[in-house]
């Protein structure tokens, strides 16, 4: 069943890609635009003549005029790559990522961090980590994609849990 979650997620990040076909050596933006391109004439002539019944895409990262986003794992158009960084879902991943980073090193140095709304972060001193400091963030998000809350965060002697709230 593709009922979970993280597995739909992948399709909707697969399916945004861009998608190459190496017969016809072309681009798509997307998987239904490839699906199109398939079905198409030239397409399954091409095929065809290889004795290729189903082209499977490949997913290059390198595609002229295009960017690739690793937050995203997606491309954005070279020319519009300031306006793909604007957007709200690339910010919330980039916030997220920060604040990963941020705890990963906090870890990392059995030190602190201090999160406030804004993301502040702050490493405390060595003799307040060694108490343990209590983490707390909060991404939210109105898109449906990216709809997500992170809560409840906590570093200290006793571990560290995140959670993860849709
Ligand atoms: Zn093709
Ligand atoms: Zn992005």
């Amino acid at each position: 069943m593709r009922s979970r979650k993280h597995l739909r997620h992948k399709k909707d990040d697969a399916s945004r890609r861009i998608h190459y076909c190496s017969i016809c050596a072309r681009y798509f933006p997307g998987l239904s635009i490839w699906n199109a391109h398939v079905k198409g004439k030239k397409h399954v002539k091409k095929a065809s003549r290889r004795g290729m019944s189903k082209v499977e895409p490949e997913y290059p990262l390198d595609v002229p005029g295009q960017r690739f986003c690793v937050l995203c794992e997606q491309h954005a158009p070279e020319l519009q790559w300031n306006q793909h960084i604007n957007q709200r879902r690339h910010k919330l991943k980039e916030k997220l990522a920060i604040f990963k980073s941020a705890v990963d090193e906090a870890q990392d140095d059995k030190g602190g961090a201090i999160v406030s709304g804004e993301f502040d972060f702050k490493v405390v001193e060595p003799s307040d980590a060694l108490r343990g400091v209590s983490v707390t963030g909060k991404i939210e998000a109105g898109e449906p994609l990216a709809r997500f809350t992170l809560v409840g965060f906590q570093l200290g002697s006793s571990g560290s849990h995140a959670t993860y709230s849709p």
